[in-house]
């Protein structure tokens, strides 16, 4: 998981063309989701995190965006009904 508040823009879109970071997260809320996704830019730079896979995401304990991630969320969903009215 990286920060965005502790890498250069410049060093996120190189890290993006390697393909190091495919996934956006927000620290806050512990949602991850894609780099295009809508929701994911704007959210503040300081609660802004970056993970390579889905894996490094999950295990951090992130969970999927609804919007962009609409199958894995569904899923994830599925798997904690008890926490399904959190968002
Ligand atoms: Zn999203």
């Amino acid at each position: 998981m990286q920060w965005h508040s502790t890498i250069s823009d410049a060093l996120v879109r190189q890290k993006i063309r390697k393909q190091e970071i495919t996934l956006g997260g927000n620290a806050k809320l512990k949602i991850y989701g894609l780099l295009s996704c809508g929701s994911g830019k704007r959210m503040n730079r300081q609660n802004r995190v970056f993970f390579s896979t889905e894996e490094e995401a999950v295990a951090a304990n992130y969970r999927p965006c609804g919007h962009c991630l609409k199958e894995q969320y569904k899923a994830w969903k599925a798997n904690t009904s008890c926490f399904s009215r959190i968002y």
